[in-house]
């Protein structure tokens, strides 16, 4: 791996259908590209030259953290959802018969948690609003249609459903004006989120489409946008064509005077060590914008204590705020990726301690769920009972905030709903208004199953 910036002139993509084209994957065993294919016809996969020339360290594989994170491995799926996607992809089957296998076994994905249907879709004259979603007061959250790509794709990623074509986005043509009268219609409004798929991907001239009429709402105080961009693609903000253009709308934002903040999503602090990322977090700085920086927590990428540690002080460093270290989430390859809630919280902790004030800036280990954003503030032992210390730091209805509540102390516990209140109680204290919440007349939908304590569309 060099840490040198080359410079690709160009962005070069690798999908399934190119993985015997990828150069560093020759010197692999070829049941080693087998597995990837099976696993790719089921679970998204996409990477590009950046991530293959800069970021993988090709003497280290498997276990590099960046392979694993982008490369898809045979214990993503079930062995037996394995072998029967193998033993079809054998026949040289007709793609017709390869999706419909693949689209049982997404189905047994948790492809759509809970709780989708029944939450979180805002309403216009007694319409919903497609392609935003309204969950915290004071934050909007927005999916430009052109917005549902990324440069490269997370293996642990919970919007996967969306990049197999399982979800079909459909938005509003004119979704622009809609989302601005939207928020005119709600004051309480003051942040505005452009997620994705990755905003980033979207040319300069569409993404302005989006940001310029937001400076004109006085009630917008901040335009935030979640990114993978500086990791996967940091020449988004160097040498693309339209990068410096990109760099002037930023500065227009700044000096119509609201708060730009992105909220960048770094794994590991091998995405802010090579001289491309560096001088793209520093261009994007430079404008005036504010970096947050989160990721979630990810077995075999950085389950250890030292690389947060790592990451958040180079974060600091460069400029850049830590802001939250997530739960990963209740989709997809789970299985594969998740630590339980009692070690996620010791990784944080100890990373927490190592590091100074300027980077306890940092929420963790949080839960995007549901009810809200629930955080981990340790397991201590309560008149002989251990339990979860735990605490939102958002929620749907904002008097849940910063009031803490304990649950059972349970070692194998990877997610909110496999949790029990510590001392008896029927049900934690914001379960029967979270109940009301998805019967109210403000949703147009019905519900369908019983509600389970996970979110499908946050912001990981
Ligand atoms: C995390 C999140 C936000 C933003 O929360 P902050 O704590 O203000 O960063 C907004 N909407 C949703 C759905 C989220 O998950």
């Amino acid at each position: 791996m060099s840490l040198s910036a080359k410079r690709p002139s160009q962005f070069k993509v690798f999908r399934r259908r190119d993985i015997d084209s990828i150069p560093q994957l020759a010197a692999l065993p070829a049941s080693e590209r087998n597995a990837m294919k099976v696993v790719s016809a089921v679970l998204p996969f996409r990477v590009n030259n950046y991530v293959l020339d800069e970021l993988i360290d090709w003497s280290n594989i498997p276990d590099d953290p960046i392979y694993r994170l982008t490369f898809p491995h045979r214990d993503m799926l079930g062995d037996d959802d394995f072998r029967r996607m193998e033993s079809l992809l054998a026949t040289n089957p007709p793609p017709a018969a390869v999706e419909a296998a693949a689209r049982e076994i997404q189905g047994r994905l948790n492809p759509h948690p809970a709780g989708q249907l029944e939450f979180n879709v805002p309403m216009l004259d007694g319409q919903p609003v497609r392609g935003l979603q309204h969950k915290y007061r004071e934050t909007v959250l927005l999916f430009p249609t052109q917005g549902q790509t990324c440069h490269a794709y997370c293996t642990y990623c919970f919007r996967w459903p969306q990049f197999v074509g399982l979800d079909d986005l459909k938005f509003a043509s004119n979704e622009v004006d809609e989302f601005v009268r939207y928020i005119q219609a709600h004051p309480e409004v003051t942040s505005v989120l452009l997620t994705g798929g990755d905003p980033m991907v979207m040319r300069t001239g569409l993404l302005r489409r989006y940001i310029e009429p937001l400076l004109a709402l006085p009630q917008v105080a901040s335009i935030r946008v979640g990114t993978k961009s500086m990791a996967y693609w940091p020449f988004r903000f160097l040498d693309d064509a339209d990068a410096d253009d990109l760099l002037r709308l930023f500065e227009q934002v700044v000096r119509a005077g609201k708060n730009l903040a992105f909220m960048a999503h770094y794994s590991h602090p091998r995405e802010l060590a090579t001289t491309a990322a560096k001088e793209a977090l520093a261009r994007v700085l430079s404008t005036g914008a504010t970096v947050r920086c989160q990721a979630p927590l990810i077995r075999h990428v950085n389950d250890r204590a030292e690389v947060w540690e790592d990451m958040w002080r180079t974060q600091v460093r460069a400029g850049a705020v830590p802001y939250y270290m997530f739960i990963e989430r209740d989709t997809g390859a789970r299985h594969y990726f998740e630590v339980p809630l009692v070690r996620a919280h010791e990784i944080f902790r100890d990373a927490y301690a190592r590091v100074s004030g300027l980077a306890r800036t940092v929420r963790g280990p949080s839960m995007s769920a549901t009810p809200g954003k629930v955080v981990i503030d340790g397991t201590p032992e309560i008149m002989g009972t251990k339990v979860f210390a735990l605490r939102f730091t958002q929620a749907r209805d904002p008097a849940w905030v910063g009031r803490p509540f304990f649950a059972r102390f349970d070692p194998r516990a990877t997610w909110l709903d496999h949790l029990r209140p510590a001392f008896g109680e029927k049900e934690f204290f914001f379960e029967p208004s979270l109940e009301r919440m998805k019967y109210s007349r403000e949703n147009p939908l019905k519900p369908r199953t019983r509600l389970s304590l996970i979110d499908e569309v946050g912001v990981a």
